[in-house]
């Protein structure tokens, strides 16, 4: 078995000349100007005192000389440690306390309060734009030869997003993330000839392990954007072939005038992921542009487990079969029992993508698998006859009222229907009686206001009693974190009152 890092040498190899990175500004950096720094920030963790099984910890402005930092940690025998750069102080503190890196790398000016908040022994090095901050600074490092790493040797501890409690640390190897990298190069046909637009973070599963690892180990090209613009992609999109997004990049993309048929005629493949899409999303965006989103599914635990497929049918609203060498079940909650097709119940997941332990929770990661290997996702879904599966949210966020299960995500879908509805999200509250029930915080499409009773009224002879909701709250906007995923958790604790 290969691992990312090597597979990059190989593209170095091939395609040196080549740019890996294009910046909004027209900067470039070529696969042999990456590989450089590669070797010599290599020798700069080295000097740092940075040994095999070692945390590199990075918080740091999405920069492609990271894209270095990574690849060097992985070659010294380090376990790279990205973390959202909107985390401060005490979330730091956590993180810092649980994984406790060698390094830990930050933007520069930084390092200080840091420090305060720091366990002893953590260095620190700091990474700024145009190759500012004292990681750069080392006079004494000398470029590093790789060292060898087992395949089934960390590679990264990538923290979960923290949608439904606090973030776990995923212990991910080299096995994990070669697999499945290339399991989707071979199912996206992605290739040296793709011009990828990257406008998602890199502290996250889909931006740093789906996104650059494809590309830095077939010789692709990533437009490197800060951040989400929708107006930066759509200027990007002719010449480019791929973009990989969130839900929200989607809808927001679909609102701006400038989305044709015609701006996205070079693109090959849009993929969508980290979230749910809508089936009304999907539909508007094939009619819009002509092209068929492709949506999958993974966590930060697993890779990517599902995809809809490159050549075939794409069904809006289902992530697809199976990824090829990986095993999904759905089984009965609470039990182990298999489900036939159709039938709604527990995502199970096997195969060589499926991360080792949650960092320090052994007691967590036990939880978490069965007794026959498979890792128990949270999530709930139902396949069908063929082999596609659809999920249908997560464990945490059933319903149970008066005895009955209530999928939010069925609410929700006919609440969307309503012309005076932009989005909606579907949450049991407590109840004296039921134990809990539903209730719909809506978000109104435009300005006119919305009457709760109308939104109510169109879906009550389309649901069972049990099921409509109690109450309709309106708000400006669902609380998402910068995956685009709604968090659930604060809008429960938000409307905890209602009937008690
Ligand atoms: P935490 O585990 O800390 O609560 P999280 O589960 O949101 O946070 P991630 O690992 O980033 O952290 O996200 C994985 C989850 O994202 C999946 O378990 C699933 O619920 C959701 N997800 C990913 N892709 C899709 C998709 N295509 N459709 C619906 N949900 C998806
Ligand atoms: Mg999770």
């Amino acid at each position: 078995m290969k691992t990312i890092h090597q597979l990059f040498e190989e593209a170095v190899a091939r395609h040196g000349d080549k740019a890996l990175t294009v910046e909004p500004d027209g900067r470039r950096l070529s696969y042999a100007a990456v590989h450089e720094l590669t070797e010599r920030l290599a020798g700069t963790l080295i000097a740092l005192g940075v040994r095999p099984g070692d945390r590199v910890a990075a918080k740091v402005e999405k920069l492609p000389e990271v894209i270095a930092l990574y690849l060097a940690t992985l070659r010294v025998g380090g376990i790279y440690l990205p973390l959202n750069t909107a985390y401060t102080g005490s979330e730091l503190q956590y993180f810092v306390e649980d994984a406790r890196p060698a390094l830990f790398v930050c933007s520069p000016g930084e390092e200080q309060e840091l420090a305060g908040r720091s366990p002893g022994g953590v260095s620190f090095a700091s990474m700024g734009p145009h190759r500012t901050g004292t990681l750069f600074a080392q006079e004494d490092a000398r470029p590093a030869p790789p060292v060898d790493v087992e395949p089934d040797a960390p590679a990264a501890i990538l923290y979960t997003s923290g949608t439904t409690g606090r973030s776990k640390g995923a212990v991910l190897t080299h096995r994990n993330l070669a697999s499945n990298c290339a399991t989707l190069t071979e199912a996206w046909e992605y290739t040296h000839d793709d011009v990828l637009i990257h406008a998602l973070p890199i502290f996250h599963i889909h931006g740093l392990f789906v996104a650059v690892n494809m590309s830095v180990t077939t010789g692709a090209t990533m437009h490197f954007l800060p951040k989400f613009d929708p107006q930066a992609i759509l200027d990007l999109m002719p010449g480019s072939t791929v973009l990989m997004g969130v839900p929200t990049f989607y809808t927001r993309l679909l609102r701006h005038p400038e989305l044709t048929a015609e701006r996205a005629r070079s693109m090959r493949l849009f993929v969508s992921g980290s979230a749910p899409l809508t089936a009304e999303t999907h539909h508007e965006w094939q009619a819009r542009t002509g092209h068929a989103i492709l949506e999958r599914y993974g966590m930060t635990e697993t890779g990517m487990m599902c995809s809809n497929p490159y050549r075939g049918e794409r069904r809006a609203g289902t992530v697809g079969p199976a990824l090829p060498g990986i095993d999904i079940r759905v089984v009965e909650r609470g039990t182990n029992t298999q489900l036939p097709a159709g039938e709604v119940g527990s995502i199970q997941v096997s195969g060589p993508n499926v991360f080792r332990e949650y960092w320090n929770k052994p007691e967590k990661t036990a939880e978490e698998f069965t007794g026959d290997g498979y890792f128990i996702t949270g999530d709930l879904g139902v396949i069908g006859d063929d082999g596609y599966l659809s999920i249908v949210g997560r464990d945490k966020d059933l319903i149970i009222s008066g005895g009955y299960n209530i999928y939010p995500k069925e609410i929700e879908e006919l609440i969307d229907e309503h012309p005076s509805v932009r989005e909606s999200a579907v949450v049991g509250v407590p109840h004296p009686d039921l134990g809990e029930v539903p209730i719909a915080v809506v978000v109104p499409e435009g300005a006119a206001p919305a009457d709760p009773e109308e939104i109510l009224e169109a879906v009550r002879p389309r649901l069972a009693r049990f099921k409509q909701p109690r109450a309709v709250e309106f708000a400006a906007e669902l609380p998402r974190n910068v995956m685009g995923k709604v968090q659930k958790a604060a809008l429960r604790q938000d409307h905890a009152g209602l009937f008690q």
